[in-house]
């Protein structure tokens, strides 16, 4: 077998090991998403959790202020009926009408309060029905990683041992090249080269499009032992038996 099919050989195996180590990467970066879309919710939550709590806690305060104050009010109000001048009463009812006009400031102020914590309140079961949504989907990705993993898992260590016996039959420096371009190119490694026109010996790799020049199909007609490159995506180039036997008379 020559180096241009030993490397078609480790191709077509090495695509498939990545195709099967793919779908489990996908499903593990779809988990990945869900984990860092709940800390976020986390987060927004734990904020959320204590503007709430700080606005009751205010609004707590509010209240026992005015009780206080109301106290005051009914007790000043027994307090008229032991008045025994009139200056003494109007002095008792003087503050009370300021008391009065105290206790409303804070009804109204209790009141403003309470509807902007609605607001947050609402805001904060939100939140909590968000971490409920992205919860089962995390579960559902758990699931779909673990069945994906279980899935392939046969199949992948058939495969990694084949493409291990494929690769190792190849020269370092060709499994080098290959391994490079097969990583840039996520495992699209090769390339057929296209005839475009004969008589102008015009050539273009089948992947890129990119108009190669006349001596990489001499290479590969002559079965040269080397590996030939697309001049534009790098990926390794093989010519079809058809293609090769018309150039070869
Ligand atoms: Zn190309």
């Amino acid at each position: 077998m020559g180096l241009t099919d030993q490397l078609l050989t480790l191709y077509r195996v090495d695509s498939q090991v990545r195709g099967l180590r793919t779908r489990v990467e996908n499903a593990q970066r779809y988990l990945n998403v869900q984990n860092r879309q709940l800390e976020q919710l986390t987060t927004e939550h734990s904020e959320m959790e204590l503007k709430v709590r700080h606005k009751e806690a205010g609004n707590g305060t509010l209240e026992v202020e005015r009780d206080t104050l109301q106290e005051r009010i009914d007790k000043l109000r027994d307090e008229l009926n032991s008045c025994t001048t009139s200056k003494q009463y109007s002095a008792v009812q003087d503050e009370m009408k300021s008391l009065k006009e105290k206790v409303e400031e804070l009804e109204t102020e209790i009141l403003e309060t309470m509807e902007t914590l609605e607001v947050d309140q609402e805001a904060l079961a939100d939140i909590e029905n968000r971490q409920a949504e992205r919860a089962t989907l995390k579960q559902q990705a758990e699931k779909d990683l673990e069945q994906r993993t279980e899935d392939v898992s046969v199949r992948l260590s058939e495969l990694e041992k084949e493409r291990d016996c494929a690769a190792a039959v190849l020269p370092e420096k060709a499994l080098l090249i290959f391994d490079r371009v097969a990583d840039m190119n996520e495992g699209e490694t090769v390339a057929e080269i296209r005839e475009v026109n004969r008589k102008h010996r015009e050539y273009v790799c089948g992947a890129c499009n990119m108009e190669l020049p006349f001596n990489s199909v001499v290479l590969l007609t002559n079965n040269a032992e080397q590996i030939v490159q697309c001049v534009g995506c790098e990926r390794i180039l093989y010519i079809e038996e058809a293609l090769k036997t018309e150039l070869a008379k």
